[in-house]
């Protein structure tokens, strides 16, 4: 099976669009969260994946749509954008949101927004957490997103320890028997420099997983952005990628 690996859509349709194609043919989408927040298209992503075969979990953005969470918690643009967000979103898009679990396993992998201790709020950014999780939590595939940003940790068994690397874009990353931690990055508002759309493939036959990068129509973004009234700095970062 080839699994289409996304996270943090964050409303950006264009930025979507252009995942879908790129990506294609595939199997199966696995979202890992953030599908609305910042961005001005909640409702177009989320029946766009209605389309598919799809697997997903909430993540803290989809959360405070649904009001389960105190908007206080956000800073001030973000929380501008979820007020907008909440009053977008259509009966039955806040019906799909509202169904999302915080966690998934499905065909040996753990998929979860944040880390399986915090699903919707903990970043796994570094070595030591990423260590504690592997020490408590049984699995061989986690698959996580929230920090936007693309990278591997690998457990490292005998020095008992998660090694960190930064995605290879000029090969497929071979899983084999390791136990790996992976998040594709952001696919609508990327944070590492790099304002392209990010995304995985995950090939459960050839036992790889291939960071990807797509560019998309950041300006039409900013422009659907600005006719909803969106926060400027949120507009501004697309180009940026931070
Ligand atoms: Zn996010």
């Amino acid at each position: 099976m080839r699994y289409l690996v996304m996270s943090d859509i964050h409303s950006n349709f264009a930025a979507l669009q252009a995942v879908l194609s790129d990506a294609a043919p595939f199997d199966a989408i696995w979202c890992l969260g953030d599908l609305v927040g910042y961005g001005p298209s909640p409702n177009r992503c989320i029946e766009e994946l209605g389309d598919y075969d799809l697997v997903a979990v909430g993540g803290n953005h989809d959360w405070a749509a649904l009001s389960r969470v105190d908007l206080h918690v956000f800073n001030v643009d973000a929380h501008q954008a979820l007020v907008w967000t909440r009053s977008a979103l259509t009966r039955d898009n806040y019906g799909f949101l509202s169904e999302l679990p915080q966690k998934r396993e499905v065909d040996g992998c753990l998929l979860v927004h944040g880390s399986p201790f915090e699903p919707l709020w903990e970043y796994l950014v570094d070595g030591e957490r990423a260590r504690k999780v592997f020490l408590t939590i049984e699995f061989q595939l986690l698959l996580v997103g929230h920090t936007h940003l693309p990278i591997v940790f690998e457990w490292q068994p005998k020095e008992g320890r998660a090694q960190l690397h930064l995605p290879d874009r000029e090969r497929p990353l071979a899983l084999g028997e390791r136990r790996l931690i992976i998040n594709p990055g952001s696919v609508g508002q990327p944070r590492d420099g790099d304002p392209r759309a990010a995304y995985g493939l995950l090939d459960t036959e050839a036992q790889t997983f291939e960071f990807r990068r797509v560019p998309y129509a950041i300006e039409i973004t900013q422009e659907r952005m600005r006719a909803r009234n969106l926060p400027h700095r949120l507009i501004d970062r697309l180009e940026l990628g931070r």
